[in-house]
Order: C-alpha cells, then sequence, then structure tokens
C-alpha cells in the first residue's frame, strides 16, 4: 500500500517542482543524494573510496523534454568523467537513456550516449545504462546492445537486469551470450501483475536465480541489493563454485546500510556505492521511500534535530 502511494508521488510532475525548490526538499533529499554539483558528487566518491568502496555516480535527472536538456546532461557526465580519471578516482558512471533525451528523439539519444561511452573507453571507465519503467525495457536492453556492439565499445557499457520482471531470465541469457556486464536489481518501479511478480518471496527467488546465472558467466557483474538473504545467497554460491571475491561485485545506494557497505569490504568483498547527485533528486528520493516507508520517520526526526 504505501509502497504503491510512494511510487504514484514520485510521477507527480506538481509535487516534484514545488519540492526540488526548496531549501527544506533539499535538505530532505540529503539522506540519499550526495548534493546537487558535480563537486558534491566527488567528494562523496572521494569519501567512499577512503572506505574501499567503489561508486558509480548518477546525475540525476529523468524524462527530459527537449534537445538542449539532453546534450546538457551529457555535458555532465563528460565533465564528471574527466574528473574522476584527473583525480584518480575508483569510479563510474550511471545514466538513464530518457535523461540523454530517449522520448525526445532516439538518434540523438544513441549519439549523446555513445558519445558518453567513447569518452569512458579513452579514460578506460565503465557507463552503467540504468533501467527504468517496463515501458523503456526493451528499447533500453536495445540501446545496451546496440552500444556494446559499436566499435571499441565492448566491455565499456553494462546493463541492469530487474528480478521481479517475468521476461529477466531470458534477457540475461541474451546479455550473457554477447558478453555484457549486468547490474542485477529487484526492481524500483510500479509494474503490473501482468509482466512482474507481486510478492516479495517471488521477486527474492528469481534474483537468487538470475544470481546464479551471473555468477556462473564468468563475466563481472554487479548484485545491487541492500537485502542481507540475497547477499548471504550470493557469497554462499560463490563460495561453493569457488568463484573468487575479484569475479565481481556487491552495489548498494549511497546512504542505505552503511555498516553492510564497510562490513563487506571488511569480509574482502567488492562493494559499489551508487552515488546520485543534482537538481532533479525528487523521484529517486521518492523511489526510497517508497522501498522503505520507514524511512520518512527518520528523515522527519532528522529535520528537526
Ligand atoms: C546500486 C543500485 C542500483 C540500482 N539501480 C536500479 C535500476 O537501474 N533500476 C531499478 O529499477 N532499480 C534499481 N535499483 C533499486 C532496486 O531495484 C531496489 O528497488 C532497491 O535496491 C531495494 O531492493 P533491495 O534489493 O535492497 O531489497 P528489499 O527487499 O527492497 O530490501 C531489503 C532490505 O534492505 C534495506 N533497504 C532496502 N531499500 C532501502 C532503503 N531505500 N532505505 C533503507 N533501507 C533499505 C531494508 O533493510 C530492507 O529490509 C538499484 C539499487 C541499487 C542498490
Amino acid at each position: 500500500m504505501l509502497r504503491a502511494a510512494f511510487i504514484s508521488l514520485s510521477e507527480s510532475k506538481s509535487l516534484r517542482s514545488a519540492a526540488e525548490k526548496t531549501w527544506t526538499g533539499r535538505r530532505v533529499s540529503r539522506r540519499f543524494v550526495a548534493g546537487t554539483t558535480i563537486e558534491d558528487a566527488l567528494a562523496a566518491t572521494q569519501a567512499m573510496n577512503r572506505l574501499g568502496l567503489s561508486v558509480s555516480v548518477d546525475n540525476l535527472g529523468e524524462n527530459v523534454t527537449n534537445a538542449d536538456e539532453a546534450r546538457h546532461s551529457a555535458q555532465l557526465y563528460h565533465r564528471l568523467l574527466d574528473r574522476m580519471s584527473e583525480q584518480g578516482l575508483d569510479a563510474n558512471v550511471s545514466l538513464k537513456l530518457t535523461h540523454m533525451g530517449l522520448d525526445v528523439d532516439e538518434a540523438m539519444a544513441y549519439q549523446i550516449s555513445s558519445e558518453v561511452v567513447e569518452h569512458a573507453v579513452r579514460i578506460n571507465n565503465f557507463v552503467r545504462v540504468d533501467m527504468e519503467g517496463s515501458p523503456y525495457t526493451q528499447r533500453t536492453l536495445d540501446f545496451v546492445h546496440r552500444l556494446h556492439r559499436a566499435p571499441g565499445l565492448a566491455g565499456h557499457v553494462g546493463a541492469v537486469i530487474q528480478s521481479y520482471l517475468f521476461r529477466s531470465e531470458k534477457d540475461v541469457e541474451d546479455l550473457i551470450a554477447c558478453g555484457i556486464r549486468i547490474r542485477l536489481c529487484k526492481g524500483a518501479y510500479k509494474e503490473s501483475p501482468q509482466i512482474a511478480f507481486e510478492k516479495k518471496t517471488d521477486v527474492d527467488a528469481n534474483y537468487i536465480k538470475l544470481m546464479k546465472m551471473l555468477l556462473k558467466s564468468g563475466i563481472y557483474h554487479g548484485m545491487a541489493t541492500h537485502d542481507e538473504r540475497m547477499i548471504r545467497a550470493t557469497i554462499e554460491f560463490a563460495q561453493k563454485e569457488k568463484i573468487p571475491p575479484q569475479a565481481f561485485e556487491f552495489q548498494m545506494l549511497y546512504g542505505v546500510r552503511r555498516d553492510l557497505q564497510q562490513r563487506l569490504v571488511k569480509e574482502g568483498w567488492r562493494c559499489r556505492v551508487y552515488i546520485p547527485f543534482g537538481t532533479e533528486w525528487y523521484p529517486y528520493f521518492m523511489r526510497r521511500l517508497a522501498e522503505r516507508p520507514a524511512n520518512m520517520l527518520f528523515i522527519i526526526k532528522n529535520l528537526f534535530r
């Protein structure tokens, strides 16, 4: 119930424009968002690297409505990649195709996304294409396959798979067959029972099934979850199959289960933190509340400290 309510609120344009403009809104979002500028994201990245954690930085934003906005978003990624390289940070970038203008002009979105991946290739870095709601699943996977096939880009771009979707097993098979790196997550959007598992137990069972396919593929993948059961199942499977800790990584969100991130690193596992920054934090922030409505109480308490 609450999850659905927060996801609906995350799609409200009027609430979004009101919230993103206010000082209180920005302050509240700080729990999950590193700040509004590239400098904020780099400072947070340095702090994570000092703790032995890798990073993926996401310039927040989705569903841009014109080509200029899309080009501006891509420009920020170019600056970010340069700064990461100059500072020798252990970090890559994550982007959303609707932020690159997928809904405005598909050819332009491909052009500017491929330029970001080409930039990553030049500095030996990597671009993860985040997965959005199901209207974008096929188009996003097509984009990633196409980018991966482009001359010189293979290995520098990766996809995201959501274990709540029925189709994901087949998508994993196709991506693995092409040698494409995958981030496996449960999925953060509201999807219909026609296409997605509704029960947490089913989403989790599918996560474990897909995790095993990924670990056995010999390709470097990311297991994105804060669920200790998923993490334990991954570690047990890796140990049983003698898959070394360097062969894959765990991934978690900035501000979520920092204790667990640290614990994994101390135990010798790799862990990457997804750091979002930018002024357009509202939909991302609301999806984090949807995952754990109790976060709302925590945030309200901190606001009055
Ligand atoms: C690195 C990363 C990248 C992601 N990229 C995408 C993407 O591209 N597309 C997409 O659809 N989704 C993405 N997600 C979100 C993901 O799909 C889930 O919505 C989210 O991770 C919650 O699922 P969970 O696996 O942590 O398990 P859940 O079963 O939701 O949670 C397990 C436990 O984790 C803790 N927890 C989970 N979420 C929170 C939170 N917000 N605050 C505090 N505690 C929490 C709680 O203790 C909870 O009991 C990403 C997640 C991560 C970690």
